[in-house]
């Protein structure tokens, strides 16, 4: 983890790298605005707001515009505006001179653990499955056997909605409601037809059964 430290005080910056040091980070040091925004990207930035050739805030930012890179504001006591505005601005989390060690390496970690959640990628979804018909919600495909299922927009949504309810019977009322919306004014034929097309292309691998008044049920053989 990289972290660069923004100070133009030398003996404050002196102590900050050596304790970050110590704690097992990569880290660099600049003194002036100028320098923090041309400086290599980091996972964090520990940026003193009170700097002599401009203003922290603007850094903050120019920042702020490279996702990814977390942002601490270093404020003086009893600055409180500049810490509000430094929140405003987008910093993830400010530190209040003086600070204690300890407190500085929780709220960075704080702050790496958050944003690292946010730049993750998303998990592997967990799909749905019934026998071995597969449907995953997010990517809109259906295996089956392990081989794709080609699916339009309705049946897919109508498969999705009885795998969600396998072995229920999901009422036609429903259905109508949640595939179509509620203003769907077709005949009710029209849902029978999706349902046969959707019967036909999963052959034998899945059960459809219809209830008689009342709906189908999704049943895996
Ligand atoms: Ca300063």
């Amino acid at each position: 983890m990289r972290i660069l430290v923004v100070e133009d005080d030398d003996r404050v910056a002196r102590g900050l790298l050596t304790a970050l040091r110590h704690a097992g980070y990569e880290v660099h040091r600049v003194a002036t605005a100028q320098d923090a925004v041309k400086a290599a990207p980091v996972d964090v930035v520990l940026l003193d707001l009170g700097l002599p050739d401009g203003d922290g805030l603007d850094v903050l930012r120019e920042l702020r515009k490279r996702s990814g890179t977390a942002v601490i504001t270093v404020t003086a006591r009893g600055e409180e505006r500049e810490r509000v505005l430094g929140l405003r601005a987008g910093a993830d989390d400010y530190v209040v001179k003086p600070f204690g060690t300890a407190e500085l390496l929780a709220r960075i970690e704080a702050v790496l653990r958050r944003t690292r959640t946010h730049r993750a990628e998303p998990e592997a979804e967990q799909p749905m499955k019934t026998g071995d018909v597969v449907l995953f919600t997010h990517a809109r495909t259906v295996t089956v056997g392990g081989q794709p299922l080609s699916l339009t927009r309705k049946e897919f949504d109508l498969l999705a909605l009885l795998m969600a309810r396998t072995g229920e019977v999901v009422s036609r009322d429903f259905i109508v409601d949640q595939v179509w919306q509620a203003h769907w004014e077709a005949p009710s034929r029209t849902l029978d037809t999706h349902m046969a097309a959707l019967r036909s292309k999963l052959g034998d691998h899945v059960r459809i059964e219809t209830v008689r008044g009342v709906g189908y049920r999704l049943v895996g053989v």
